[in-house]
């Protein structure tokens, strides 16, 4: 059950999201890589092909977690967990519809982010 060399992306634009992400995977050997926009989410995958799972903020300036999603599925299928308020309905339908692997729920918990990295990571 080691998480020893796996990369993450986190797609995250707000600093204190990110921060609280980071935290929670401090004690893990994860490497946590950021994007702070869609764009960069793209760019980074191109870059790093061992990222081996995407935390997708959908609600990011200029392209949404969505757009990002559609476009990471189309280069390589790394499984992508969005991250949502779900302020809106029909959000989870989208979610899926973007080729989202799964969700979790902002304020997000702890345990719930953990237990899901280690599903999407096979471990
Ligand atoms: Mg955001």
């Amino acid at each position: 059950m080691s998480d020893t060399g796996k990369t993450i992306l986190v797609a995250e634009d707000e600093d204190m999201n990110f921060m609280l992400i980071k935290e929670i995977f401090r004690k893990s050997s994860y490497t946590i890589l950021r994007a702070e926009t869609g764009f960069e989410a793209l760019r980074l995958i191109d870059a790093h092909p061992e990222i081996s799972l995407v935390l997708m903020d959908i609600k990011m300036p200029g392209m949404t977690g969505y757009e990002a999603t559609r476009a990471i599925k189309l280069k390589r299928n790394v499984p992508v967990i969005a991250q949502t308020a779900f302020a809106m309905s029909g959000e989870e339908a989208e979610c899926y519809a973007a080729g989202c692997d799964a969700y979790i729920t902002k304020p997000i918990r702890v345990d719930s982010l953990l237990e899901l990295t280690k599903k999407f990571l096979n471990q």
